[in-house]
């Protein structure tokens, strides 16, 4: 048993461990909690609530979800004096799966990103991002419904690395020098610098398991998204490597959209899925006139950062996008928005991008059956129109509550 400072390990949970490449979940899983900031509090009650709610509905009291909580960010300042501890790093690691709030990046507390850091320490290497729509909600599209994708970002390179220099400073300097006087390249003395790596590693492991997923739920289609006519060795390359997974390692049950044409006249074979690309740019006006053609879209950092908040746009907002974090083993399970500082502690914001962010955490354990219930609940409450502010203003004739009220009313259209 590992020892805390701070956090306090509950009795009556057992740890979710790894055994023959297989996670293995007890009936009472301790799942680590970083509640986050400013809506955090807000959100995660209301979350949890739903969930245990869920399981217990579910499962009858055989299976519950033990919360322990670990600190990150603002309350981990005022406990540790660091904005993110080394034992919740630890924690999580330890117990495998965990659900976490949005979190501020301190202005010089020495990080990038507390979100960025945690993904890198903990070798989260995609972040998964389903986008699909609830009947009823607002949408700025004619058919929100066509959209249903689920974005494989990949989540520890790319210009999200860090490494860049600011301009004017001895070392952005040094950098400008050595690539114009070596590298014969024409950078302006007055710029600031950034790399943008993207190995091979880093994109094969990513696209392996956006295609496992694909096999896994039978998808149709997983769409490798680049920016490689522009940036050939490194969008390029990303595009180039995909394929080279694809072909080599899931042969038998891939075809390529070149060979959808050369070998099948562009008759999709029964049982197989579809490996295609994307530019980026084309991808971000193909999500809104031809959304039904795509499926899993497997991406680099920054396009997936992007194209993820897009698609959310479709269906409702950043209040309906949830996401997850994934390593070979480790999942951290978050919702794509930040902290909304604006509406903290207000009991105002949509709760269900966390509670669809551990609806994915239930799947990742198994636990389908409690998924579905929370599923088919939020599907209920946003047809019988009573929700956050952020889906009132944009349904007609629906009733505006609170967080805590939402949640309630979720609970309370739970069916077993
Ligand atoms: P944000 O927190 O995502 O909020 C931007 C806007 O999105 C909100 O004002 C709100 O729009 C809408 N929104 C976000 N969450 C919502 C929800 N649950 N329900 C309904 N609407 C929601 O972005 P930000 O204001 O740019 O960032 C604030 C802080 O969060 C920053 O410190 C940033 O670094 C951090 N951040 C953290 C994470 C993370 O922890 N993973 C991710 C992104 C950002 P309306 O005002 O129009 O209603």
């Amino acid at each position: 048993m590992p020892k805390y400072k701070h956090v306090t390990i509950p009795k009556d949970g057992k740890r979710i461990t790894v055994k023959n490449k297989k996670l293995q979940i007890p009936n009472n899983p301790i799942i680590p909690v970083i509640e986050g900031d400013g809506i955090g509090p807000d959100i995660m009650k209301a979350t949890r609530r739903v969930v245990d709610a869920a399981v217990e509905k579910a499962y009858k009291g055989k299976k519950k979800i033990v919360w322990m909580d670990v600190y990150a960010g603002e309350k981990a300042n005022e406990i540790y004096h660091e904005w993110l501890p080394k034992e919740t790093v630890d924690a999580i690691r330890h117990y495998v799966v965990a659900l976490k709030g949005p979190l501020t990046t301190p202005i010089g507390g020495g990080f990038r990103s507390l979100n960025v850091t945690l993904r890198q320490t903990l070798n989260l290497y995609a972040c998964i991002r389903p986008v699909s729509y609830f009947p009823g909600v607002g949408s700025p599209v004619t058919h929100p419904e066509r959209l249903n994708v689920i974005i494989y970002r990949e989540n520890t390179e790319d210009v999200y690395a860090g490494i860049e220099w600011k301009k004017g400073t001895k070392d952005a300097k040094k950098v400008i020098n050595w690539l114009n006087k070596n590298m014969k390249t024409n950078i302006r003395s007055d710029s600031g610098v950034g790399i943008k790596p993207i190995s091979v590693t880093g994109t094969k492991r990513l696209v392996r398991k956006a295609i496992k997923h694909a096999i896994d739920k039978k998808l149709p289609s997983v769409t490798l998204v680049h920016k490689g006519n522009i940036m050939k060795y490194t969008e390029g390359a990303f595009r180039d490597w995909g394929y080279q997974v694809a072909i080599k390692e899931f042969r038998n049950k891939i075809v390529t959209e070149q060979e959808l044409w050369d070998k099948y006249k562009g008759k999709m074979p029964q049982g197989k899925i579809l490996i295609k690309d994307r530019i980026a740019d084309s991808i971000f006006q193909q999500v809104l006139t031809r959304p039904n053609e795509y499926s899993i879209l497997a991406t680099p950092n920054l396009n997936g950062d992007y194209l993820s908040d897009a698609c959310a746009a479709q269906v409702g907002g950043l209040g309906m996008a949830p996401g997850a974090n994934i390593g070979d083993y480790i999942g951290l399970f978050e919702a794509t928005h930040g902290t909304a500082p604006k509406y903290a502690n207000k009991d105002v914001i949509n709760p269900t991008s966390l509670i669809l962010s551990a609806v994915m955490m239930l799947e990742y354990m198994g636990w389908e059956k409690s998924a579905k219930i929370i599923e088919k609940a939020i599907e209920l409450t946003i047809k019988k129109k009573t929700v956050t502010y952020d889906l009132e203003r944009q349904m007609k004739g629906a009733k505006k509550v609170g967080t805590s009220q939402f949640a309630t009313n979720i609970i309370k259209n739970m069916k077993s």
